[in-house]
Order: C-alpha cells, then sequence, then structure tokens
C-alpha cells in the first residue's frame, strides 16, 4: 500500500546523494528552498572512485562551505606524465603550483569518501533540507504544474510518496529517471574494463613518485596515482579473455601490482572492476524531471573530470531551479541547462578519450599526434577550459559563457566569499551615476574602490560584467543600453551561506 502523497510541497526532491545529489542539496539549501534527498542506501559508496578534482570545482565547494576542511584532506596536484615500456617520457602534464586565476590551485588529489563525509555534514547546516537514506525512488510521475515521486523504505518495506516543483536525478550511470524519462544515451565510443585498486602503503615509498603516471603499454596499459595520506591508486586495463571474479583474486591482483608494490610494501584497501565508457543522455530535462552528474553523462577517467562535471552541472541548475520554484508558470531559464552543459562536458570527455588512445594504442608516436593535434609538434598537454554551449542572453555577447576568475578584493576576502551563490555585476565607476533600478540579489563590486576589478575591466576592454551564481559571465556592457539590458534578467535573491 502506498500512503498517500505527503500534502507539503517541496520545491525539489534530489535522486541519490553520491557527490552529485550532495553538492545540489547544499546549493539548493543555500538558497532556502525545501528539498528532500531519497538514496537507496544505507552508506556512502564503499569502492575506489575519483581522486581528482579542479579549481573550478574547488569553487563551487567553496561556495557551499566546504573548502576549508576539505583543505585538510587533499594535496596539490603536481601533474601527470605518459611514459612508454622503457620508461621514457612521452608526454608530461605539468600542474601549476601556485594558486591560479580562480583562487585557488589548479589541481588536487583527493579520497572521495571524504569528499562525500564533509558534503553530507555540511547539510546539517540548513533546516530546509532533509535527507532519507534506505529510501529507493521506483516510480515517478510528472504533472504539468507538479511531480509526485513514489519511494520505498528498504528498511520497513513501506511505500511513501512526495509531492514536488523539480525532481533532479542524481542517481548515477543506471540512472532510474533516466529511465522513466525514457532518454537514451549518445554512446561516444569508448568502452573497456579496467581494474582499480586502492592501496594502503606500510611505509614510505618516494620511489613511487609524487606525479600521476601513465604507463603507456599496449600489452597491459595502467595508471597510478599518488593520493594524500599513504593511499595509492593504480588501475589496470583488463584483457578481453579475462574474467572479472578472478583477476579480482588476491592473488592475481599483486601478481598486477609486482612491478610497482608487494604485500611486504601495502595492503589492498579496495578493489573494483570498471567499465569505463563514454557517453551522454540525449534528453536532460522532460517537463519537470532534470538529470545531473553521471546520469546524465559518462567519462573514462583519464582526465578525473567525471564528478567535476556533475559539479558543474549542479552549480549551473541550482540558481536556475531557485528563480523557477518562486514562478511556477515559467521554466524556461531551465532549457538553458543541457544546452550551455551537454557541449562543455561533451569537450571535457572527448579529450579523455583522446588521452585514453595515447594510453592503450601499439604506436605511441602516432596516438601521441592524436592526442595532441598541436601543430608545433609539442608533447606538453594544457588544461582545456571550453565556454558552456549555447547560453543566456543578455547585454552584449562579447565574453558571454567563459567562466570568470576569481578576484581577491581590497579587504583581502575571496570574491565568492564576499558574493555568496549570487549574480555579481562588476561596474566602472559608481553605479548609481547611471541612474538605474538594481535588482535585489545582485551584488555589485566597484571598480572606484577594487584595483583587481579595474584592471579585470580593463583587460576584457568592457564598462561592466555581469557573472551568474555559478560564475559564468553572463553579458558585458559598455553603454546604458546594454546596461539596462544585462539587468533585466531575472535576478535570483541573495543567496549567502549560514
Ligand atoms: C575508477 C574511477 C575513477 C574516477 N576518477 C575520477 C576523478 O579522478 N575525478 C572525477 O572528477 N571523477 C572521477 N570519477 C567519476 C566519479 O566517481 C563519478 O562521476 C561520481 O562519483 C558520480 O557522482 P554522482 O553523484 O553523479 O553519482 P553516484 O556517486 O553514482 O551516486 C548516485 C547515487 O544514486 C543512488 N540511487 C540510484 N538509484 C536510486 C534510486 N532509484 N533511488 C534512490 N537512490 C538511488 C545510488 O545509490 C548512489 O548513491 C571516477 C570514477 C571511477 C569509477
Amino acid at each position: 500500500m502506498i500512503h498517500k502523497a505527503n500534502s507539503s510541497l517541496y520545491d525539489c526532491i534530489i535522486i541519490g546523494y553520491g557527490p552529485t545529489g550532495a553538492t545540489l542539496a547544499n546549493l539548493l539549501g543555500l538558497c532556502g528552498l525545501k528539498v528532500m534527498v531519497l538514496e537507496r542506501e544505507a552508506q556512502a559508496y564503499h569502492l575506489p572512485r575519483a581522486v581528482h578534482f579542479d579549481d573550478e570545482t574547488m569553487r563551487v565547494f567553496q561556495t557551499v562551505g566546504i573548502a576549508e576542511e576539505l583543505s585538510k584532506k587533499i594535496r596539490v596536484n603536481i601533474g601527470m606524465r605518459f611514459v612508454d615500456p622503457e620508461g621514457t617520457l612521452l608526454l608530461d602534464w605539468p600542474r601549476p603550483q601556485e594558486i591560479g586565476p580562480h583562487g585557488w590551485y589548479a589541481s588536487y588529489r583527493f579520497h572521495q569518501p571524504d569528499l562525500e563525509h564533509i558534503l553530507r555534514k555540511a547539510l546539517g547546516r540548513y533546516e530546509n533540507v532533509e535527507t532519507r537514506s534506505n529510501s529507493e525512488v521506483f516510480s515517478v510521475k510528472d504533472q504539468d504544474d507538479n511531480s509526485i515521486v513514489y519511494f520505498k523504505d528498504l528498511t520497513t518495506g513501506k511505500k511513501d510518496s512526495v509531492n514536488t516543483k523539480y525532481v533532479v536525478g542524481c542517481d548515477g550511470a543506471r540512472s532510474f529517471l533516466r529511465y522513466c524519462m525514457e532518454t537514451e544515451m549518445e554512446n561516444l565510443g569508448f568502452n573497456e574494463r579496467w581494474l582499480v585498486i586502492d592501496a594502503l602503503l606500510k611505509k614510505p615509498m618516494p620511489e613511487l613518485g609524487d606525479h600521476t603516471v601513465q604507463f603507456c603499454n599496449p600489452k597491459r596499459p595502467a595508471t597510478y596515482c599518488r593520493s594524500p595520506g599513504d593511499r595509492r591508486r593504480w588501475e589496470i586495463k583488463l584483457q578481453d579473455h579475462e574474467d572479472e571474479n578472478e583477476i579480482t583474486n588476491l592473488e592475481n591482483v599483486w601478481e598486477l601490482l609486482k612491478t610497482w608494490i608487494t604485500s611486504n610494501d601495502a595492503e589492498i584497501e579496495r578493489k573494483a572492476v570498471y567499465t569505463f565508457s563514454s557517453s551522454i543522455a540525449k534528453k536532460w530535462k522532460l517537463g519537470r524531471l532534470l538529470l545531473a552528474g553521471d546520469a546524465a553523462h559518462l567519462t573514462p577517467p583519464f582526465m578525473g573530470q567525471g564528478m567535476c562535471a556533475g559539479i558543474r552541472d549542479v552549480a549551473n541548475l541550482a540558481w536556475k531551479i531557485a528563480l523557477c520554484s518562486k514562478d511556477a508558470k515559467d521554466d524556461s531559464l531551465l532549457h538553458s541547462y543541457q544546452s550551455e552543459r551537454s557541449p562543455h562536458v561533451k569537450a571535457y570527455i572527448e579529450t579523455a578519450i583522446h588521452l585514453g588512445g595515447l594510453i592503450n594504442r601499439a604506436d605511441n608516436t602516432k596516438a601521441l599526434k592524436a592526442a595532441l593535434p598541436n601543430q608545433d609538434g609539442s608533447a606538453r598537454m594544457k588544461s582545456i577550459a571550453p565556454k558552456i554551449g549555447e547560453s543566456l542572453k543578455a547585454g552584449s555577447s562579447e565574453h558571454r559563457g567563459k567562466l570568470f576568475p576569481q578576484l581577491r578584493l581590497s579587504d583581502s576576502r575571496l570574491m565568492d566569499d564576499a558574493s555568496g551563490y549570487s549574480p555579481v555585476l562588476l561596474i566602472k565607476e559608481d553605479i548609481n551615476s547611471y541612474n538605474l533600478n538594481l535588482p535585489t540579489g545582485l551584488i555589485v563590486i566597484s571598480s572606484e574602490s577594487e584595483k583587481e576589478v579595474t584592471a579585470c575591466l580593463q583587460n576584457m576592454g568592457t564598462d561592466a560584467v555581469l557573472i551568474r551564481p555559478d560564475r559564468y559571465i553572463l553579458g558585458t556592457a559598455k553603454t546604458k543600453e546594454e546596461l539596462n539590458d544585462l539587468l533585466s534578467f531575472p535576478m535570483p535573491s541573495p543567496l549567502h551561506r549560514k
């Protein structure tokens, strides 16, 4: 028997409490929305997964107020090297060792369960966010003015339902919501089985090094990652004939690891076989149902960007849901979600597939060229920073859709700490001289008192720039008309962390 749908209306039901769902819950909590997270499992996922995230992702963690606590658990990544079976360096991808334009290091190493624990703990700040573990969503009904989510409490067997304005499926690679939306995945062509092992060192082993190393051995491609503390990660490609159950047998795992470590050096913490694949959902929104994270896209992990893409999804989505949940009739803003995010994540997936090609191929020189179509033939990899796809329009289009850097303000605060999850207008002069009706919720920073703002506007060749809560540029303005156009864009209320 299903109990009658809970009469109170939620703004958003999030299915799945992985890193994507937990970050979305924090962002929506910040926006003051009434949210429920439904998670099938009793505990966070225990198998080895993400070990890397970037500066943009760290800005989102800063926004939800966990950067300080997370900083104690992570290490700055020095870079990635690709070597051939003789150990010759094929490709170097050094990562900057100083704070970059986003106010953080470009690349970090971490342990996914640490992050998930911190994200979940942070949700304790929001009375408006409920979380329910052991709760499996088994049906969703999308209606014109709301949706109903049906779930089962796996400890009692009791079925229940809730009404909500929006449902976001952060429910992973085998997303149930994606199945309900009847959307297919576009396969981008990469499907390989890899054995992933986390080992805990029993003694210091500096000879393993601090770089991530891609061992481009066509017979047995492998990756080594220097995780924080004593933890080290190996990812090893399986051959077609190899049986998953047999290969994960401890004896076979040690046999595969013997080039680097033995059981005298470390203990195996976790091991699992994954099929690394590459795909993007064809439809990210249907009515009031939306997909985010692994539910919307999958990438091989060679760039360490799968989870990062999910965090970008929800930074893009949360302020739009916050605005649309106030105006039940108009959800046009949400139509930009897929058009902005899908091409962006595709650029990362395609680069990861190129890198995978380099690790796998017998002819490494040819593969190197395929992975790095640089005209100067350089074997030094650079990070990519694509614009978001076809985006919301306001003001002048110059710079629209680029990620805006994080400036340091004269009172020494980072800009995102000053603005919270709100839109920010940077403007050349005193805003009062324009005689405008400023929307509530907009943070205005004038170059009058801020040197970095002056320099930044000068570099961009503009007089004003409007930055969205997800830190992407909405538009720029040089004239009063352009500024008016920019400011006519709907703004979320001020969104500051508690
Ligand atoms: C070996 C490996 C290495 C990786 N390395 C990196 C890396 O270095 N950097 C990086 O950025 N990414 C990396 N990734 C990818 C990253 O781990 C994933 O992208 C990320 O965990 C996805 O998070 P998610 O929250 O979207 O989904 P998940 O973490 O899969 O969470 C989905 C949740 O939904 C729940 N759920 C599913 N169905 C239901 C239902 N019907 N009802 C209720 N709950 C439900 C599940 O129980 C689960 O908890 C790696 C992945 C692997 C496998």
